[in-house]
């Protein structure tokens, strides 16, 4: 069945939306993973900087308490207070040397007691930090001095570097760490830099001292989200790639689903897979070929050959049906156009039509092109409209009549006695034919009341002088019988089934 859960659409758009359906859980969770990792780094490198300032705020706090006992000595004779000044360095685990300053000379250190150097204020970041390459004593080791001054007075304390580069190595184990004194900064390697700190790549943060001059950077080299997420998430990943999984294969349900009759015929109308089949109409007292009637079939590239009651109900109910007997009059056009020349009377082509083809004035063009394709005179269109779904008069479908008549399209009712049309339908359509239903025919010979209405319905059709075509003619009993009560036209198995293009042009060639 054509028309069954099993079409398929064209492999492109399914194929797309499936992996669409796949990939899009697992880019959005791709994505959610790295902001979380992101959030995650951040969260590390905020708490390595804020343990960081902790640290060296102790350290200071060390430093500066030893600075605060030595000031009011500042002054004295460097003899009498060098003891204190080395006591100091003693005691304080944190502080490296002591010096005294008066009238901004050092006069007095720990390590030398008496000395002469000029001390400058503006060397000193806020006037209380600075963070040196070492000094005489050890040029290549960091040192972070601490100034504290009242008036004329001042003293220094030192604190090794070498602590500084401890606490940034221990705590930024898996961080980059830099402290940052003014216009020097100290790395993990203990060296001290001039300039401004180095930017951070990922997950940057700054921490600045509220006591101290001082800030703090802590932040991770470039790719460390990438590293982060390939050794933490994993499992995740496995995760993401089942739950796309899983959806592509939702989608590819859905899809097969919604993927309705509709579409599956447009695809066919596109690929020209409804084509015309042809059965003859002979005249009923000399039998020879007076015309055909007009039959769609779908040429299915995987069912193989449709029947219409399968599929036409579908495309009436989606409105393809106009143009799908569009494409179907260009074929026969096409077909019998070259072979009209030949025809010696009029030759019938019924067309079947429905409602829907009445709702605009689309039909008189398709009938003005089909004729043009024949001979002039050659062939009367004769358009078939079934009784059972009669359309109903409006000034459209009235319009759209009177133009089809005057283009010389003739109009039946088939499927006659099957519906209910008044007389007043058929003069206000000004129909040409009425096509016998082949239930009436088939009860001939049967059945009384149906070979009844079959009379009523011969004799009806000569009072209104309309032509009449007997359909389902299959026996030569049936024959006889309609060919006896004047009916003009008979179609059915006895005369011919209905046949592709080539085999009844070769048929007619013979009649
Ligand atoms: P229909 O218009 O009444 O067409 C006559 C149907 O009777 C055809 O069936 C034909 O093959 C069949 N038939 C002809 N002679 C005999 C016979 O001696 N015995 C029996 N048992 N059947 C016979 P088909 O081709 O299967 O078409 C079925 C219906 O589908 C048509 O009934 C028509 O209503 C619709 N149809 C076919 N082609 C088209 C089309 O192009 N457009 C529209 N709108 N409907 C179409
Ligand atoms: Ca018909
Ligand atoms: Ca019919």
């Amino acid at each position: 069945m054509p028309l069954s859960a099993k079409s398929r659409r064209p492999f492109g758009s399914h194929t797309f939306v499936t992996l669409l359906c796949g990939l899009l859980p697992v880019i959005l969770g791709f994505a959610i993973l790295y902001m979380q990792a992101e959030r995650v780094l951040r969260q590390s490198t905020q708490s390595t900087a804020d343990e960081a300032l902790r640290q060296f705020e102790l350290m200071l706090d060390n430093t500066a308490q030893s600075a605060r006992e030595l000031l009011p000595l500042a002054g004295q004779a460097c003899n009498d207070v060098k003891l204190a000044l080395r006591e100091q360095v003693t005691r304080r685990p944190f502080v490296r040397s002591a010096s005294l300053v008066l009238d901004d000379n050092l006069y007095c250190s720990s390590l030398f007691g008496d000395a002469q150097e000029k001390v400058n204020a503006g060397d000193y970041t806020q006037g209380s930090l600075w963070l040196m390459n070492g000094n005489p004593v050890t040029p290549d080791t960091a040192l972070l001095v601490y100034r504290l001054s009242k008036g004329k007075q001042g003293a220094l304390t030192t604190l090794d570097g070498y602590h500084l580069s401890n606490v940034l190595r221990l705590i930024g184990r898996k961080t980059l760490l830099l402290l940052q004194v003014g216009p020097n900064w100290l790395s993990t390697d203990g060296k001290v830099h001039v300039g401004a700190l180095p930017v951070l790549p990922v997950a940057e943060s700054k921490l600045t001292s509220s006591h101290y001059a001082f800030t703090v950077a802590a932040g991770f080299p470039e790719g460390e989200n990438w590293r982060y997420m390939a050794s933490e998430y994993p499992p995740l990943f496995s995760l993401l790639i089942f739950f796309g999984v899983v959806s592509g294969a939702i989608g590819h349900v859905l899809q097969k689903r919604t993927w309705s009759p509709t579409h599956e015929m447009q695809r066919a109308l596109k690929a020209q897979e409804f084509v015309p089949y042809f059965q003859p109409v002979v005249h009923g007292d000399t039998k020879k070929w007076s015309g055909t009637e007009v039959l769609m079939r779908w040429k299915h590239p995987k069912e193989g050959m449709v029947r219409p009651d399968l599929f036409i109900p579908f495309a009436e109910h989606s409105g393809l049906i106009v143009p799908m007997t569009r494409s179907l009059m260009q074929q026969t056009a096409q077909c019998l156009g070259p072979v009209s020349q030949s025809f010696d009377s009029p030759f019938h082509i019924g067309i079947n039509i429905t409602a829907s083809h009445c709702n605009d004035l689309e039909l008189v063009k398709d009938c003005r092109a089909f004729l043009r394709a024949f001979a002039p005179g050659s062939i009367h269109l004769v358009l078939e409209l079934t009784e059972r779904e009669l359309i109903k008069p409006s000034e459209i479908t009235l319009e759209l009549f009177e133009q089809l008549h005057a283009l010389g399209v003739m109009i039946a009712i088939d499927d006659f006695g099957t519906g209910h049309s008044s007389l007043v339908y058929l003069r206000q359509f000004n129909v040409d034919f009425l096509k016998i239903d082949q239930s009436f025919v088939a009860m001939i010979g049967i059945d009384a009341l149906s070979r009844h209405i079959l009379d009523t319905i011969i004799e009806l059709s000569v009072k209104l002088d309309l032509g009449i075509v007997a359909e389902g003619v299959e026996t030569e009993e049936q024959s006889d019988y309609l060919t006896a009560h004047g009916v003009n036209f008979l179609q059915g198995y006895l005369f011919g089934q209905p046949m592709p293009g080539a085999e009844f042009i070769n048929a007619l060639t013979h009649h």
